[in-house]
């Protein structure tokens, strides 16, 4: 009898059971259908069509745009015993040879490709001369034109449905937009499709947002804190991989030397590096245990790596959208992870410039202002940050118990007068003509500091001069960066960052309208914070019981050593979750083996001896 998807989920991967519409979408393309799947990063996308290219005769051809994301999916895929290859532009003529002549022969369940190559004549003659189970069309919103990866060579797909209508095709993305979704439809011709569009949720991120104040200290402690999570035997932190966003290369470039300064491994990455370092960082950061990236958003497409534990905001990304294909980089592997974000008064001010300045029509700084403001009403919000977000997405959902303003609410307070006060002063030192003050200015009035600049002007003859002395400067930053927020106050296009009211603070000002304002969460709180996530994570993610932990810092000593011979990521070897169910089961025979997630036959085969050893011997230690 013919395996079922199912027998072979067990046998080849080692999982028990599919996830969400993995079976669905499976079932559709062994059965001949096509499908449009929109999933999140890390839903499990590869296996929907990886399973169908195994059930179905012929091969499964893989169209991605992303030549280290091929090389990393063939390299997994033979790990497990499953034929699989690649061919891209960084072969040699004989690989290829190798390569076509394994396909025409249909030695092969699946071969990606990359998009420029599968227009040529030479291609189409390939895929004549061999057998196709069917198409899978990776990262298909780079088919949208109006998207920021658009890809001219993904327009040829829609000739895949004349060339082969035989041929069943799956298109997949992780971007979950309606406008992305409808002309992935179109633009691939794929009107009989079936079309899956999964929860965009990732439980296992919690989300934290923070009032930047030092950034570069708060993003040190953060890093420790997720660092001092995981303790090796000796007591020694196991330092966590992670990506650090930043807006700027010069940011990133500082940035990565002062955490090293700090004894931090971490790398800088942007597009004004060399294509040589550049690899080799990523490289590193696949293949070394703990390396952390400073990057700009050029990371990061592509980086299949699924067990990144944090993604760390220093600078305030300019859309949600890509706030969340950032952060979902995060977990892939489903284990607790952390995105944080820091964000102040001067992130708001410099975005809001970076606008007005841009060279866009009207329309287009109209579209920008919006992203701006729906990511500012997600850092503010003072209810669940991920019913936020999924929101933003469409989706409806119930407060998460896995984000900071769920985990430690933040106080409201009515900023009614603190707002009164703030505007009137702005108010009046608009009447002064011909001058131009920032925030630091209006907060130094505010709070009576008698600053050269205050006394050059004669601002302390002001009849708002010290009326916010009740606050201190930082909690007056906090106030202005809300109301900037809100919309109560604007920066002017001067290009000095003067702050103005708005027709919407009028009626503040009159008192007319009230002003609620979030109680910045202070530094102590923080700390807390960070303890009680980590008692809740408890409850939703399997955590590794104390008496468990020697055995699995051997084991991951044990792969690593591993890796390192075979020269593979570690993750190809075993993935966290199977070596901390390794580590909780402690197995002394193969066949306890079997029943754990990520051992499958190949690998059972390859590792499960010695697996059974690093057991023995952690054992004998502890006697
Ligand atoms: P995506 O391409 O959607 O970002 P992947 O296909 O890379 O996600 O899958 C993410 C991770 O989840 C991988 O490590 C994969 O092996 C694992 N995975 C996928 N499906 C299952 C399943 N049914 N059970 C357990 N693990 C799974
Ligand atoms: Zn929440």
């Amino acid at each position: 009898m013919a395996p079922t998807p199912l027998d072979v989920l067990h046998r080849v991967f080692g999982y028990s059971e599919f996830r969400g519409e993995q079976a669905a979408i499976i079932d559709r393309l062994v059965a001949g259908g096509d499908a449009v799947v929109l999933m999140p990063t890390g839903g499990g996308k590869s296996l929907t069509y990886q399973i169908p290219s195994m059930l179905r005769e012929g091969t499964g051809v893989v169209i991605s745009p992303l030549i280290a994301l091929m090389h990393d999916q063939v390299e997994a895929l033979r790990a497990v015993g499953v034929p699989a290859a690649y061919l891209n532009s960084t072969q040699s003529p004989e690989e290829r040879r190798e390569v076509e002549q394994a396909f025409v022969d249909g030695r092969l369940d699946l071969l990606y490709v990359a998009p420029e190559g599968l227009s040529t004549p030479r291609m189409q003659e390939l895929l004549r001369r061999g057998r196709i189970a069917l198409f899978a069309i990776d990262e298909a919103h780079c088919v949208s034109q109006w998207g920021h990866d658009f890809r001219p060579d993904y327009l040829w797909l829609s000739n895949l449905a004349e060339l082969w209508p035989e041929v069943p095709r799956i298109a997949l993305t992780a971007t979950a937009t309606e406008a992305t979704h409808r002309e992935i439809t179109e633009r691939l011709a794929m009107h009989d499709a079936a079309h899956f569009v999964a929860s965009f949720d990732r439980p296992n991120i919690q989300y934290r947002i923070v009032p930047k104040d030092d950034v570069r200290h708060q993003l040190v402690d953060f890093i420790r804190t997720q660092q001092a999570e995981s303790i090796d035997a000796a007591g020694v932190p196991v330092p966590a991989a992670g990506i650090v966003y930043a807006l700027s290369r010069a940011t990133v470039e500082k940035t990565a030397e002062y955490l090293r300064a700090q004894g931090i491994n971490a790398l800088p990455y942007h597009a004004g590096l060399e294509a040589s370092v550049r690899h080799e960082t990523q490289t590193r950061f696949l293949r070394e245990d703990g390396v952390v990236i400073v990057a700009t958003i050029a990371f990061g497409m592509g980086i299949d790596k699924p067990d990144v534990r944090f993604v760390a905001h220093i600078d305030l990304p300019k859309s949600v959208e890509g706030y969340y294909q950032e952060t979902g980089r995060a977990g892939r592997d489903g284990q607790p992870a952390v995105a944080w974000l820091a964000y102040g008064l001067a992130d708001v001010v410099q975005q809001r410039q970076l606008i007005d300045k841009s060279p866009g029509d009207r329309a287009y700084r109209q579209r920008m202002g919006q992203h701006l403001d729906a990511m500012l009403a997600l850092c503010e919000t003072v209810e669940c940050r991920r019913v936020n977000l999924l929101s933003y997405f469409g989706q409806a959902s119930q407060p998460c118990g896995n984000c900071d303003t769920c985990l430690a609410p933040p106080a409201v307070f009515d900023g009614t007068v603190p707002a009164q006060k703030l505007l009137s002063t702005v108010v009046r030192l608009k009447r002064e003509r011909g001058q131009q003050y920032g925030a630091g200015h209006l907060i130094d009035v505010l709070v009576g500091k008698r600053t050269p600049r205050v006394e050059q002007l004669g601002h302390d003859a002001l009849a708002t001069w010290g009326i916010g002395q009740d606050l201190s400067a930082a909690q007056w930053r906090g106030v202005v960066r809300q109301l900037l927020a809100t919309g109560l106050l604007a920066v002017s296009d001067d290009g000095y960052g003067t702050l103005q009211i708005t027709d919407a603070s009028a009626a503040v000002l009159r008192g007319e309208r009230s002003v609620q304002l979030r109680q910045d969460v202070v530094d102590a709180s923080a700390a807390r914070l960070a303890r009680r996530a980590n008692g809740d994570r408890g409850a939703s993610v399997a955590e590794l019981p104390e008496e468990a932990r020697p055995l699995f810092e051997a084991l991951r000593e044990w792969r690593a050593q591993t890796a390192r011979e075979q020269s593979v990521p570690a993750y190809i070897v075993f993935g966290d979750a199977t070596l901390r169910a390794v580590a909780s089961a402690r197995p002394t025979r193969l066949e306890e083996l079997e029943g754990i997630t990520g051992i499958g036959a190949k690998k059972l085969d390859q590792y499960g001896e010695a697996l059974l050893e690093v057991v023995a011997q952690s054992a004998r230690d502890a006697a």
